[in-house]
């Protein structure tokens, strides 16, 4: 539903005031499937024929054209942590096999491999976490005029 007021909310290529939200767009193209078999569903979006429901909800092709990003992909510090927890012990139980004085040495350098990675993890966590947050913004910003097919920031 074009839920558009005023010619603030018009199309950039055609002046159109038929223009929806991204965010519209990808909503309304889940529907229920209450039957739960196949079928042909309409959408003010597109057709979804014969979808292949899962639980019950189909989506249809347009829909998912305007899905908003995918969620960043980061790292689990918690994951991390335990990996290197683990290497740590093994380096400490293989050198002090050895010699105990070598504990000295084996443990500090594990630390300090683990602060780096852990770092390391946080700022690539962090670059991701805002590249998405840059793109999300940009999809709740978008809209798609219904007349002409462009898609536009307003
Ligand atoms: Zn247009």
């Amino acid at each position: 539903m074009a839920t558009s007021t005023g010619s603030a909310f018009a199309c950039v290529k055609c002046g159109s005031d038929r223009i929806k939200s991204l965010k519209l767009v990808h909503e309304d193209g889940f529907m229920r499937n209450l039957s739960g078999t196949t079928g042909v569903a309409v959408s003010r979006g597109g057709v979804a024929v014969g979808a292949a429901t899962t639980k019950g909800v189909s989506q249809s092709e347009t829909s998912r054209r305007y899905a908003p990003p995918a969620t960043p992909q980061t790292t689990s510090l918690f994951a991390q942590a335990l990996f290197f927890a683990l290497i740590l012990a093994l380096i400490i139980a293989y050198v002090a096999s050895n010699s105990p004085w070598m504990l000295l040495v084996a443990v500090p350098v594990a630390v300090w491999v683990y602060v780096k990675v852990r770092r390391s993890t946080v700022v690539s966590n962090a670059r991701e976490q805002s590249r998405y947050s840059e793109a999300m913004g940009a999809w709740e910003r978008s809209y798609l005029c219904e007349r002409c097919g462009q898609v536009f920031a307003l």
